[in-house]
This record gives C-alpha cells, structure tokens and sequence, in this order.
C-alpha cells in the first residue's frame, strides 16, 4: 500500500455514438469517453474506515467495512442513494476477492447527473481505479468494469447493462470503443481527425422511461419467439439477418416487428460503421447517425419533439458530421458529431435556434473522445 500520499482520479462521462438500445439483444455498441470527468481525490487510511465526501451534494458519510454488506454507517444509519455507489463497489471487490483500504476521500464532477451521460459509472469506475491504485492488484480493465457493473446492478439495485462502465473504464484518446455485448470483445476505432463531439441535453427529463423501456425489451423477446418458430437457432436479435427477418412481418404484431427492426437494422448500422470508421469516411459514418435517429423516432419510437427539433437544427447547420438522439429517450441529449472549427458556432446556433423554437434553454457543450479512468 502506498501510504500518506495524496491520489487524484479522473473518471470520464461517456456518450454512445451508434448502436442505441441493441445491448440488451446482444448487439455492438460504439461508445466514447468523453472530457468530462468524476474527479477523486483520496489519501489512505491505516484503518478499514471509509469516509467519502460528495463535494457537488455536499454531504458526507463515513462507513466501516464490517458493516458494509448492511448498506449502513457507521452510526448504523441506512446509507444515502448517492453514497450507495462508491460503497457498492467496495462491496463488490472485496467480495471478489480484492482487498481494499480505508480511505479519507472526495469528489465532484462535471458530468450532468441523470442526463444519460453516465455519471454513475463515472463514480464507479473512479473508486475502482482508486482502490486498485492503493492496493495495487492487477486487474484488467473489462473486469474491473464488470464489477462496477455488479455494485450497481446488485448493491445500489438500478438493472444496468455493461456498456457504461465499459466505456469509462476503457476510453482511448481521439477513439470511440467498440464493444460486442455477446461476446465482451473490444476494439479502440479511430474517429474522423478534427472532429469534437457535441452533446445538447434538451432538458426534458421523463419519468415514465422505465415502463416504455421495460415494454421494448419485452417486444424484442417476443419477436425472438416469433423468430425462433422459423429458424430455430435465433437466440437473440443479433442472430437475424435483415432479408430474413424482414421476411416473416406478418407472423409480427404491427408493433413488435416495428420494435425490433429497429434493433436488427442497428446492428448492421454498428457493423458500416466499422468499416467507415478504419476507411476515415466521416460523412458516410454521419449519415449513418442521422439513419439512427430517424429509426429511434419512427421504427422504436423512444424520441420525442424537442430531441427531433435538436437533430432538425443540427443537421441544417455547417459543419454538422451527425446527429441524434442518444442514450434511453424520451428526453436527455443528442450527440452530434462536428467539424472542430466550426463547433463553437455550432454550439452557440443550436442553442438559439433551439430556444426560439421551443422556449427551452438546452445546455450545449463541447467534449472529445478521450482515455479512460486513469490516475492524475
Ligand atoms: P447518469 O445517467 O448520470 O448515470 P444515474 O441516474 O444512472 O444517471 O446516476 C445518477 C446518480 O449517480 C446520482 O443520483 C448520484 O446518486 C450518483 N452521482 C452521480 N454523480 C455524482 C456526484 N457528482 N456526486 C455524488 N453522486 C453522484
Ligand atoms: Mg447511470
């Protein structure tokens, strides 16, 4: 253990560029890191105490790790939901076997919280590399986001897949990270040079995204049984092709074949994407966000008229690569790809024109493509 040293983390937000609403059908997703961070600042501790401050909440809780299967402080007082993430991932190492140390630490971020940009796996994966940098196991990264991963699927009880952690555990400069969630293969894809990325949160925010999203999942499972009637070794939307599941529509109620085209089309446009990717066609790759966003609009149905106004904007705008709507729906952010020069005029024009149409301020900002957690 490195004692009576200061140790600072930078954790990254991400944002997913193709492959929306296909992880949880074995598809590829193609993730970023981007410039935003969790930042973590910890000095060890001789005991097995572990007192966190959450500097944006301004709040403090102090846990021992004896008591930490039981979600409470040290008081015995039941821990608040924000400090169930960090704690969760104590939870989840030492269960697997990895020790961890007490630790004095704090953090804030500048990652917007709940807009979809990931700021929980940010915290996550931030304490992980914490933790493994004072103790010092080795561990490789997709395990390491795995177990995050655990903490918060089984200690802080939100059912998430792997993508997030994934992504900010394994982030690489200037590249987005392709990930195939069947078989946890990744591949580091380089982005157009010059480039930034651009994230407009609309600022609606919708609370009934639980019920339609459990309701998409459901859709595709039944449009798997559907399938599996015609070719038996279907296990998942992933294992169609587009001529073949296109050929049985009308065994599929309206609504399911509507939902999962959206699925199986998108897994072939993750797929160009690759290619387009390796080959620098950056206009090519746009055209297949904007493909994306319509999709999720007419085929999945998850957008809503302030996310199709932002993508509307971007796409009449100079230097505008792609645009759409990214992460659950039905409100949060879009992600646009644009020509670095031009991003600031970009930023500025989507947010007034975005106002003049909806009255709503959006919050716009400029980010990168960049590594993963790492210490500073
Ligand atoms: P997101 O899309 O941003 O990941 P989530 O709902 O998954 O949204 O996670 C947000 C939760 O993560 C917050 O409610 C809080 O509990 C925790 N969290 C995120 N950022 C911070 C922070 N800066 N300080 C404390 N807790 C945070
Ligand atoms: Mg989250």
């Amino acid at each position: 253990m490195e004692k009576n040293r200061s140790i600072r983390i930078l954790s990254p937000g991400r944002v997913n560029l193709l492959g929306e609403h296909v992880d949880y059908n074995d598809g590829l997703v193609l993730p970023v890191a981007i410039d935003r961070y969790v930042t973590v600042d910890a000095q060890p501790r001789i005991d097995r105490v572990i007192q966190i401050k959450a500097l944006d909440l301004n709040q403090y809780v102090q846990i021992d790790q004896k008591s930490i299967e039981n979600k409470t402080d040290t008081t015995g007082t039941p821990l608040p939901t924000w400090a169930l993430y960090p704690a969760g991932v104590a939870w989840s190492l030492m269960r697997s076997g990895y020790q961890v140390f007490g630790v004095d630490c704090e953090y804030s971020s500048n990652i917007p919280i709940g807009a979809g940009l990931s700021s929980s796996a940010a915290v996550e994966v931030g304490f992980a590399v914490l933790w493994q940098t004072i103790a010092g196991w080795t561990m490789d990264r997709l395990t390491l986001a795995q177990l995050c991963q655990k903490a918060e699927t089984e200690y802080v009880g939100v059912n998430c897949g792997l993508m997030d952690q994934f992504a900010c555990a394994n982030g690489v400069d200037g590249h987005a990270v392709l990930l195939d969630t069947r078989s946890l293969q990744y591949q580091p894809l380089p982005l157009p040079k010059n480039t930034a990325i651009v994230i407009a949160d609309s600022s609606i925010r919708r609370s009934l995204v639980n019920s339609d999203y459990n309701d998409r999942r459901q859709d595709c499972e039944s449009a798997v049984a559907i399938l599996k009637k015609s070719y038996p070794s279907v296990r998942s939307l992933r294992d169609i092709s587009i001529p073949e599941f296109l050929a049985i529509r009308q065994k599929m109620p309206g609504c399911v074949f509507k939902h999962a085209r959206h699925v199986v089309e998108e897994i072939e446009r993750v797929n160009q994407a690759i290619r387009f990717l390796e080959m620098g066609e950056s206009e090519q790759f746009g055209r297949l966000m904007y493909e994306t966003h319509v999709s999720l609009r007419d085929l999945y149905e998850v957008s809503c008229p302030e996310l199709d106004i932002l993508v509307d904007i971007a796409e009449s705008l100079k230097g505008c690569i792609g645009a759409r709507l990214t992460g659950a729906g039905f409100g949060g952010c879009t992600v646009n790809l644009v020509e670095q020069s031009r991003a600031d005029e970009f930023v500025g024009m989507l947010y007034e024109k975005y106002q003049q149409k909806t009255s709503r301020k959006a919050s716009v900002f400029i980010t990168h493509a960049s590594r993963g957690a790492h210490v500073y």
